[in-house]
């Protein structure tokens, strides 16, 4: 089976993602945490910078449909945090900020975010990542309980790795009387290079992770070549078995990056996806320059490494 090309849905909602890593300061120090990401002593912008930036990401994205996703690092953990989703949420063009966090921030930080969403238009949606080398289990399920009393969707993605069976089975017990309890909430697994991954029954979660990610609008519909040269679409939203079956690689396709997303670095540096397939940035979010955003790239890169990227319309 070959994959021909990557397209949204029809008639789906499609937002323009805008992946924003805030900071690289992280709470926690993971074995599997590749060094780009996790930098104790890396620049945070500040206040000020944030909102400029905001503004001017206005200017310079079209799309009237855009999604905040917030990464790190740890994002919550950003001195600004607060300030920033109040203000983001504020912006005409945002329609949804997705988090992307590890539950460990104190408890006050997520009901604040839990109260934002709950006063807001703006959709919120989160994702939890249970890192289960550093990760207090009872930590994660309270955090995750504050959050499920509220109008944040949560998506629980389990780091799976034979070494944190104990931890991450414990969890795993907690998530299933969550799952059944909870309409505001999906789990889901992510597979980490480099280690010996847990293999684990997620029947109990499979149906509901699908209509989550339809209704985030994570679905995509694939074209695959079979081996008797076959044409058939498919509509696929478990990109970890994509990975897994190391069928994603795109060199040389064309990949509608900048027209369907951009990355902002924490420095302010932007780039047309998460992979940085441009040479160089195509501009700093954090000056007064505005800029054009190239809306495709040939694939400079051997492997498209994680479900983001992957979900980048593209075609061979
Ligand atoms: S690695 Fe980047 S450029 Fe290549 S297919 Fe993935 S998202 Fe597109």
């Amino acid at each position: 089976m070959r994959i021909k090309e990557i397209s949204h849905i029809d008639n789906s909602q499609v937002f323009y993602e805008i992946h924003w890593l805030i900071t690289r300061r992280c709470s926690f120090s993971c074995s599997y945490c590749p060094p780009h990401r996790h930098n104790p002593k890396s620049f945070q912008a500040t206040n000020y910078s944030l909102l400029q930036a905001l503004l001017k990401l206005e200017s310079i994205v079209p799309n009237e449909n855009i999604r905040l996703n917030l990464t790190g690092g740890e994002p919550t953990i950003h001195p600004n945090f607060q300030e920033f989703i109040a203000n983001a949420i504020k912006l005409e063009k945002v329609k949804s900020i997705r988090i992307v966090t590890n539950l460990s921030s104190n408890q006050k930080k997520y009901s604040n975010l839990a109260n934002e969403a709950n006063n807001s238009d703006t959709k919120f949606y989160l994702v939890a990542s249970f890192h289960w080398e550093s990760a207090s289990p009872q930590r994660f399920i309270n955090n995750l309980k504050v959050l499920l009393d509220s109008k944040v969707e949560v998506q629980v993605k389990i780091m799976l790795d034979e070494k944190g069976s104990e931890k991450i089975l414990s969890v795993l017990s907690s998530l299933k009387e969550l799952n059944a309890k909870n309409k505001n909430i999906a789990v889901a697994v992510q597979r980490i290079r480099n280690t010996k991954n847990l293999e684990i029954d997620l029947i109990d979660f499979e149906t509901k992770y699908f209509d989550q990610v339809n209704n985030w609008g994570d679905l995509r519909e694939f074209i695959l070549e079979t081996d008797n040269n076959e044409v058939v679409k498919k509509k696929i939203s478990n990109i970890d078995l994509i990975i897994k079956n190391k069928l994603n690689s795109f060199y040389n396709w064309t990949c509608f990056t900048g027209a369907n997303t951009l990355f902002i670095d924490n420095d302010g540096r932007v780039y047309s996806a998460l992979c940085k397939p441009d040479l160089g940035s195509i501009g700093n979010i954090f000056d007064t320059t505005l800029f054009q955003i190239p809306q495709s790239v040939l694939c400079p890169h051997k492997l498209c490494e994680c479900g983001s990227t992957v979900r980048i319309p593209k075609i061979k």
